[in-house]
């Protein structure tokens, strides 16, 4: 058996071109362009390219995209400074902080100052606290895309047994959420956890979110789950050249699993995309219009 490869890359694609096609529609009916704002503190190389593709990819679905580029040694001050600015700024429904920042600031601080209603990283503890309450927010766009390439595979995810490894602020514990709104029942990992690959081979919904290079092996899966990797990890190959890869090792995976996103062209894919929908979303609450049908 060959596992079903979730192909995140076309499924982002569809995606962002509904959103596309959702920004024409306020635009022409509202007169509502939405907005992203993106700053990025210090020039850490991965962020730099994550906020390149945010960009080009908010233009191409016809929203503004506005970068504020700030040098490592801003002062946490001048950063609080702009993100007023930002919250009191009408073009602007979504702002997003590039994480990590440069040692010495507080990514707490800086998130927490970030107006809710704008905040479509979905980090801030308002719309944390919403989402774990059940009620309607801005939820972080790496789990929403990672329950979106699972509903692709199952429509219903209810009832069946989904194990989260990770209990970050930015993945695992908002996946929690989202998968008890799914009535899925969920089990979280962590790295105290006792017998991972035995609690892994009773899930039929396995995500990976722990950032430790093809972890999860072939033979702690249960045959035929489906195993969404949400890692990112840089490796030098046999060839002595650099690759990424993901928590699972994906040679073995592929052999036991139903279905499975490969890395790179799966969860980091709909990250952006969902960046999208959040702006978008955040545009249309902000307007007082109803939620758009993305
Ligand atoms: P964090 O480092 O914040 O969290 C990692 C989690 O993994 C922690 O909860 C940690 O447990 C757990 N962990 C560490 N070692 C083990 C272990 N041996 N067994 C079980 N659990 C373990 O990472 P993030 O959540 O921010 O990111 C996770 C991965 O996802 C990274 O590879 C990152 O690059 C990737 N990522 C990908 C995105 C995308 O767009 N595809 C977006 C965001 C992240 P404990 O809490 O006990 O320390």
């Amino acid at each position: 058996m060959t596992a079903q490869i979730i192909d995140g890359k076309a499924i982002a694609a569809d995606l962002r071109a509904r959103v596309a096609g959702e920004v024409e529609r306020v635009k022409r009916e509202h007169g509502l362009q939405p907005g992203l704002a993106v700053v990025l503190i210090g020039n850490d190389p991965a962020s730099e390219v994550y906020v390149r593709t945010k960009q080009k990819q908010t233009v191409d679905a016809g929203m503004a995209s506005f970068e504020h580029k700030l040098p490592a040694d801003t002062s946490e001050a001048d950063i609080l400074a702009l993100i007023a600015r930002l919250n009191r700024d009408e073009a602007v429904h979504g702002i997003l902080v590039q994480l990590p920042l440069p040692k010495g600031l507080d990514p707490n601080t800086i998130v927490n100052a970030i107006d809710p209603a704008k905040d479509v990283d979905g980090l801030h503890p308002f719309n944390a606290g919403r989402l774990a309450t059940g009620l309607s927010a801005l939820v972080p766009c790496t789990p929403l895309g990672s329950i979106i390439l699972a509903k692709t595979v199952h429509a219903s995810l209810e009832g069946m047994n989904a194990l989260i490894i990770g209990r970050s602020n930015l993945v695992g514990r908002p996946l929690v959420q989202l998968l008890l709104n799914e009535n899925a029942t969920v089990t979280i990992a962590h790295s105290r956890t006792r017998d991972l690959p035995a609690l892994c081979r009773q899930a039929d919904l396995v995500f990976a979110a722990v950032g430790r290079a093809e972890m999860v092996k072939g033979d702690w899966l249960k045959p035929g789950a489906t195993v969404i990797d949400v890692g990112i990890n840089r490796i030098t190959g046999s060839d002595g050249k650099g690759r990424l890869v993901g928590d699972v090792a994906y040679d073995e995976a592929l052999k036991v699993a139903g279905a499975i996103t490969p890395v790179p062209g799966g969860v980091g894919q709909m990250t952006v995309a969902c960046l999208l929908v959040n702006t978008l979303r955040a545009a249309c609450a902000i307007k007082g219009l109803p939620a758009p049908a993305v």
